[in-house]
């Protein structure tokens, strides 16, 4: 996945200023965190700035301005930043009712549900997962826009190190959650980004690539949060 947001930074005389910028048409919540050394804001002129910012598509944002406490002395500066698609303010719709992620008519069982000890601990806590053989036509479980999806990968174990190559599918929801759909097969996704999809729609194909023991579909609702991170959150299907 390419940076979907950056940092641009205008220094001139002794003067540094921090816009913070969002390259793609979805909202993102991104970290900017500047430690400095002789340098304060018109507020304060603490050492370290913790700005956490939601940007909308395209959003451009000046959100920190620097200047030397003492003219004569040297300045210093440096900073991290960490971003995370979707917003850290979403009020998750918690009366929503979520389809089954496959075709109605077909049933698959829940293999790993929230909390479960294998893997659904920490930011995943509130995960479903689902057995189901390679192939299986997956269907969105709300309705939303696709703004993320991998699907080149082909390796997968039951392993924490298969992690990274997992192939997905993210639809960003009308709330600003997202609904996460992991595992899929090489070529699995049928939707592109950008896309609208309804409820029930096909969006691609089980598989069992990624951090998988046993061909299967992952399906969880996160909200994006500060410093890059992510957490779950518990949900219903009809
Ligand atoms: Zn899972």
């Amino acid at each position: 996945m390419d940076d979907w947001a950056c940092v641009e930074k205008i220094e001139n005389n002794k003067q540094v200023g921090y816009w913070l910028y969002n390259k793609k048409p979805f909202v993102v919540t991104v970290t900017l965190e500047v430690d400095t050394n002789n340098l304060k804001t018109s507020a304060t002129n603490q050492r370290q700035h913790i700005v956490n910012q939601v940007l909308q598509g395209y959003q451009r944002v000046k959100v920190l301005e620097l200047q030397p406490i003492n003219i004569r002395r040297k300045i210093w500066y440096d900073e991290s930043f960490y971003w995370a698609p979707g917003n850290m303010l979403a009020k998750h719709q918690g009366d929503t009712v979520y389809q089954n992620p496959y075709a109605q008519g077909d049933y698959f069982p829940i293999v790993q549900g929230f909390g479960g000890g294998y893997s659904h601990s920490g930011p995943s806590r509130y995960a479903v997962d689902f057995a189901m053989p390679i192939g299986t036509a997956i269907h969105a479980a709300r309705a939303g826009v696709v703004i993320d999806l991998i699907e080149h990968h082909t390796r997968g174990g039951a392993s924490r190190k298969y992690a990274k190559y997992a192939n997905y599918v993210v639809i960003l929801h009308d709330d600003d959650t997202t609904g996460e759909y992991y595992h899929l097969r090489k070529n699995g996704v049928t939707v592109a980004q950008g896309v609208r999809v309804i409820a029930g729609q096909k969006i691609g194909y089980s598989g069992n690539t990624g951090f998988s023991s046993l061909p299967h579909l992952h399906f969880a609702v996160y909200q994006a949060m500060p410093f890059g991170k992510y957490q779950s959150l518990p949900f219903v299907f009809e």
